[in-house]
């Protein structure tokens, strides 16, 4: 992991059972170091960063979510203002699990530094690391804590971990045996931690070119076949591997289930978040229009996606729409 996100050294890195659990841990550690203070989140987290951001408010923090412009991107203006000798906490993601829109960590950083010097800076980084290239030192130099799950590049589920700057003290969330140098106590574990050694030894950059043109040329085709659709977020920088759209008139839930009748996955909502269906968070924040954000569907690739596979998902698409005129319409 320090080779693939150039970090400062091997010791940098803390194993969980993946993003959730270091999101957790971030904001458990905030609570126990600092008991009072003011806590910056974006409008548009993950629900294991949201979820215990709201435990610290129930703790007396003062919570305060960043809103999005309607590109997804968090309002630098708003996060400014926001920003005081009163923050101990920001955490604001690298990319967004529903758009792939990627947030200006270098920016938001240098102005933490410039008006809360002494904050926590953590990002959920699990949509980015794997997906992107990262470099811990010269691309996020102000970053104390990253978050990140090893099944988003290819390793296996269930594990992840924390990076955490040379220097960042934090509490530890499971205590016990004292492993991981009392970091995080527990009895490690060994094969998915080398399952997780593997897929980061293997990453690489060459592959995420390639999976951006496959996606690029998905999206041009999407609009020759249906020139009414809307492509979430094109115009802004995002992770290669995701397109959100929405076809004007569909149920993207019910879209989704036909698609996963002739063996097509694709996503509606947000990522990672088991059963459940949830309204498309993202969107919403970014004042789409709630029909247009129901209708949204995300499609994510993989390095090992190919032309021929997005041309099939096209053609499904196509035959679903025209033959089925009951998936178009809310009911
Ligand atoms: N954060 C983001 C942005 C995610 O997309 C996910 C889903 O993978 C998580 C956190 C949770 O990761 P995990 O389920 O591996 O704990």
């Amino acid at each position: 992991m320090a080779k693939l996100l150039n970090a400062e050294a091997p010791e940098c890195f803390s194993f969980t059972s993946g993003a959730t659990e270091s999101n957790n841990w971030t904001f458990a550690a905030v609570a126990k170091a600092y008991k009072t203070g003011s806590v910056l989140i974006s409008a548009i987290e993950h629900p294991s960063v949201c979820e215990p951001a709201k435990e610290l408010a129930h703790l007396g923090f003062n919570v305060i979510e960043v809103p999005v412009d309607q590109h997804g991107v968090v309002r630098l203006d708003v996060f400014r203002a926001a920003l005081g000798a009163e923050t101990v906490l920001v955490s604001i993601m690298a990319a967004n699990n529903e758009t792939g829109v990627l947030q200006p960590l270098a920016e938001i950083g240098d102005i933490i530094r410039e008006l809360s010097p002494a904050a926590i800076f953590h990002t959920d980084a699990t949509q980015a690391i794997g997906k992107m290239r990262v470099d811990l030192q010269s691309d996020w130099p102000e970053v104390d804590l990253a978050s990140f799950s090893a099944h988003k590049f290819h390793g296996p589920k269930g594990t992840g971990g924390i990076y955490i700057r040379p220097g960042i003290q934090i509490y530890p969330f499971l205590l016990g045996g004292g492993q991981e140098e009392g970091r995080r106590s527990g009895t490690t574990n060994t094969p998915s931690l080398a399952g997780l050694a593997i897929a980061a030894t293997e990453w690489k950059h060459a592959s995420m070119e390639a999976m951006a043109n496959v996606r690029d040329e998905f999206e041009i085709g999407l609009k020759a076949r249906f020139p009414e659709v809307q492509i979430h977020c094109a115009g802004v920088q995002r992770l290669s591997n995701t397109s959100c759209f929405s076809l004007p008139g569909v149920v993207g839930e019910e879209l989704a289930t036909a698609l996963a009748a002739q063996g097509i996955i694709v996503g509606v909502g947000s990522a990672c978040s088991s059963g459940a269906l949830h309204p498309p968070k993202t969107l919403l924040a970014m004042n789409v229009d709630y029909t247009l954000a129901r209708a949204a569907l995300r499609v994510s690739l993989s390095t090992s996606t190919s032309s021929e596979q997005t041309a099939i998902l096209l053609n499904h698409l196509a035959d679903l729409l025209e033959k089925s005129p009951s998936l178009t319409g809310l009911h």
